[in-house]
């Protein structure tokens, strides 16, 4: 039995001889296939020809991508800790080099991923790690494309992972899109880790809120209330979105307000007053 990864959103799927005909995050239509159809790689093949790039963010953060870059590019982000870890969203990829030096930072007790496009291969990471429980909203629990004893399906819009670090889930993207809070991030001030449930725009001073990325469409005024208002009453300094630029240094929680605010401005104006700006 192979375990395949989609060629272009790099989530993996359930073993099977032969891959499956369509990726279900791919055929979604917030995502799209490719013109030329479905492909699947290996993971053993992925492996190959692809090498994990850990980057330090601040004290007590690793970035984790994968080069050369694959799929959407993602990098997953550990909150390290001498009683294992919290790593947030998912790569196509651990190596044994990035797990030696996951282990020697302290090892990973929680596995917990933004939503179904950043689960990466999960399931195939969470062993290697020495079965670490997967944690996943029971919003997304369909959106399950390898399913595992490791992962635990949980409810409520609140997960208190220990340590100073809780997922908030907030739907808008998927059902069970979420949000990381890191209370000992930016020093001390607070940080939150997004994926793209709050995505950073390009400049690292503003935020938006999308539905469909690949397809251009933004979430509503309420559900865009809906996010900003479950992170109002955290404390917090900084956002580090899913990819490697994606960051606002500090003054987060500002620039989210200011960005919303933005948003609101465009998205209910009349045609005249729009015409006009
Ligand atoms: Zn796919
Ligand atoms: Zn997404």
């Amino acid at each position: 039995m192979t375990v395949w990864l989609c060629k272009t959103c790099f989530n993996e799927v359930a073993p099977s001889a032969e891959p499956p005909e369509t990726c279900r995050i791919c055929s979604d239509e917030r995502q799209h296939v490719p013109p030329a159809g479905q492909e699947w790689i290996s993971i053993a093949d992925f492996a190959a020809t692809h090498r994990n790039d850990l980057r330090d963010q601040e004290p007590g953060l690793l970035g984790i991508g994968v080069e050369p870059q694959a799929g959407i590019g993602q990098r997953a982000l550990l909150i390290e800790h001498p009683d294992g870890g919290v790593l947030w969203d998912g790569v196509p990829l651990l190596s044994e080099e990035a797990i030696d030096e996951i282990n020697r930072r302290g090892g990973v007790r929680a596995m917990v991923m933004s939503h179904p496009h950043l689960y990466g291969a999960a399931v195939s990471n969470s062993i290697s790690l020495g079965n670490v429980p997967i944690f996943i909203p029971v919003a997304d629990r369909d959106w399950i494309a390898r399913p595992h004893e490791n992962i635990r399906v949980f409810a409520g819009d609140r997960l208190d992972l220990g340590h100073g670090v809780t997922a908030h889930v907030t739907g808008g993207h998927f059902d069970g899109s979420a949000f990381l809070h890191w209370r000992d991030g930016a020093e001390g001030k607070g940080a939150l880790l997004t994926g793209d449930t709050i995505m950073v725009t390009p400049g690292g001073r503003r935020v938006s809120f999308m539905w469909s990325m690949p397809g251009l469409i933004q979430l509503p005024p309420a559900h865009i209330r809906r996010i900003v208002a479950m992170t109002e009453p955290l404390a917090y300094d900084r956002i580090y979105g899913g990819w490697w630029d994606s960051k606002v240094e500090n003054d987060a929680k500002a620039a989210v307000a200011r960005s919303e605010r933005r948003i609101r401005k465009i998205l209910c104006a009349p045609p005249l007053a729009l015409a006009a700006t």
